[in-house]
């Protein structure tokens, strides 16, 4: 996820392009970079990495701010290649007259870049992005749509793409493919951007792009066609965001914002991994097969949400793969060491890349000559330094402080990893994972079908929103999705909640249940479904009140729940995905009827 904006028209595009990316910049902050096409005719570059304000002082102060139009601009959010100055966008092609932005992956780069390297193109950044500049410098002959049409047919992946040339001083193009991209319309002035937010200053008439949509801006207007070349119709939406609305995509909170972009996250952490035929290969591991090959033993360290995701992953790990595999707690792993040696695969997991309480093992773990593979959404935190090999969620930055699609692709990279390693020991054939792999693409459709529970989760959440303890329950899968549900509920909303195995409850915490307390059971189908429903008819005979996470068709379960969520029906190994979302959408809710905090909780960093 990245933020694109391009303006054509008669004003300087610099101001108006360096005010839209401060707008975009919560959408990446790894760098920023303007283009402008110059009064001399040139195109202008200037890149930076870190955050936009390296940009602009930059600029500032060499006196050095372009002056011209059109222009485009970006800020990244690093996928391929580290966040320095150089793998910064905009990108240029041989000749220097073509620049471009793109938000997005392009799948089968390293194919394209090793042709257009033989063509004779030199490179220099190591971003996917790149070869479409040289793809369509290649295409090129005077007609710069055209060439941007023939180029993206030859593209796989997801774009969203702003591009300008020095033989077109009218014109910016723009495409779109599995990202966002919208087009303004002002007063003889054309735009692209990301976001609302970046160009709402300038107008509130926007073109929303459908995918496969080719849009040729001029300050005349935009001329919108398919990938075949023929002309498409789109509507004109007028926006009525305030510009702080808009910034959240018209969503109260970063939080609700994040948990609603979950399936396209979902989407992006399988992009380039699991092919249509179900298919499952992490490139990023290629080059450790032989390591990977010959481990024995498996260890996932993380710290809060990030532990629950590993012992999703170490669960998986040990079914699937055969391997004896662990979840640790960062902070205790490093002072209480599990036995690590050179056949031992350390899997360390955290959103930002930068958790102590993670690196610290992590870099222990590598001392003793562990294997260590990192699973962050962050591109060059300081986590990926110790890594043998990186796996990254691919799902944009996450503003919220509490983490929700962050923990979803963490589950997800997991099983991928997982999906690997017994694809590896041979414990799973290529038959068995591929009929995972295709359930895995149902998943983006099935979160967002999920997500259609929120009105319902609101009224149970209001409901409950007094009260003073809940707790969680769920068994193999469900038990690490119990303690996130409740870790979430305790972040968000300050209620105290815990989350306990199913089978425990009678072991001691039955005790705190009364009609005061309810209980949350995680009681999808599955090979323990009729274990959880019996722990759940010993909590009714307490009376505590139960909402129970459910899959849809479940009749029996209504019996002993006063309210059931139901979520689509996955394999087992992927319930952890529909069955987060609800208990992310509950905390959420509760905490906005508690008036707490939601995006920034108390005591949280
Ligand atoms: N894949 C591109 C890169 O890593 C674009 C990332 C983005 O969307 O910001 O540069």
């Amino acid at each position: 996820m990245c933020g694109i904006v391009g303006y054509v028209g008669p004003r300087d595009a610099a101001p108006i392009l360096l005010e839209g990316l401060r707008r975009l910049e919560y959408r990446g902050y790894d760098s920023a970079g303007i283009a402008v096409l110059t009064e001399k005719g040139e195109v202008f570059i200037e890149k930076r990495a870190g955050k936009l304000s390296n940009l602009t002082d930059h600029l500032n102060l060499n006196g050095n701010t372009p002056v011209g139009h059109p222009g485009i601009a970006h800020t990244r959010w690093a996928t391929h290649g580290r966040p320095n100055d150089t793998n910064a966008h905009p990108h240029a092609d041989c000749t220097g007259n073509l620049a471009l932005i793109h938000n997005g992956i392009i799948e089968n780069y390293s194919e394209l870049k090793e042709q257009l390297r033989s063509d004779g193109h030199k490179f220099v950044s190591e971003t996917d992005t790149e070869v479409l500049a040289h793809l369509i410098e290649s295409r090129y002959d005077g007609d710069l749509v055209e060439a941007v049409r023939l180029a993206l047919r030859e593209v796989r992946g997801a774009y969203a793409i702003g591009v300008m040339h020095t033989d077109h001083p009218n014109r910016i193009v723009g495409a779109r493919m599995n990202v966002p991209l919208i087009v303004g319309l002002g007063d003889g002035e054309g735009f692209l951007a990301s976001d609302v937010p970046a160009i709402l200053e300038h107008t509130k008439n926007m073109v929303i792009l459908q995918e496969g949509d080719l849009a040729d801006v001029s300050p005349e207007g935009v001329r919108i066609l398919d990938l075949d070349g023929a002309k498409v119709q789109r509507e004109v939406t007028r926006i009525k965001w305030t510009l702080d609305a808009a910034e959240k995509g018209g969503f109260r909170h970063f939080t609700l914002k994040e948990i609603y972009e979950q399936p396209h996250a979902i989407q992006e952490a399988l992009r380039g991994r699991v092919a249509t035929d179900g298919s499952v290969a992490i490139p990023e591991l290629t080059a450790i097969a032989d390591k990977l090959k010959a481990i024995d033993r498996v260890y996932v360290v993380g710290c809060g949400t990030a532990r629950y995701a590993s012992d999703v992953g170490a669960y998986l790990i040990q079914q699937w793969a055969g391997l004896p595999a662990a979840s640790q707690i960062g902070s205790e792993m490093r002072y209480g060491p599990p036995p690590i040696d050179e056949r031992t695969l350390v899997i360390s997991v955290s959103q930002s890349g930068e958790t102590a309480d993670t690196l610290a093992p992590t870099r222990m773990a590598a001392e003793r000559g562990a294997t260590v593979v990192v699973v962050t959404n962050v591109v060059g935190s300081a986590l990926t330094r110790d890594a043998d090999a990186v796996c990254y969620l691919q799902a944009g930055p996450e503003i919220a402080v509490a983490s929700t699609k962050a923990f979803v692709t963490q589950v997800l990279v997991l099983e991928l990893i997982a999906l690997q390693l017994a694809a590896l020991h041979g414990k799973l054939t290529p038959h068995q994972v591929r009929a995972i792999g295709l359930a895995m693409r149902d998943l983006p459709a099935q979160a967002a079908e999920t997500l259609k529970l929120a009105p319902q989760i609101k009224k149970v959440a209001r409901r409950y929103a007094g009260v003073r303890d809940v707790m969680y329950i769920g068994r193999t899968l469900g038990y690490p999705i119990a303690m996130e549900g409740a870790l979430k509920l305790k972040e968000l909303s300050y209620v105290h909640a815990e989350g306990y195995a199913a089978g425990e409850l009678k072991h001691g915490p039955i005790a705190l249940l009364d009609p005061q307390t309810p209980l949350v059971a995680i009681a999808t189908a599955g090979a323990t479904y009729d274990k959880v429903v019996s722990n759940v008819a010993e909590v009714r005979a307490r009376e505590a009140p139960v909402i129970a996470v459910a899959t849809e068709g479940d009749e029996e379960i209504g019996r002993y729940a006063q309210d059931v969520l139901y979520v689509p029906e996955t394999i087992e190994a992927l319930s952890p995905i529909v069955t987060t979302l609800p208990l992310q959408l509950f905390a959420y809710e509760v905490a906005v009827a508690r008036g707490t905090d939601v995006d920034q909780p108390r005591n949280l960093a």
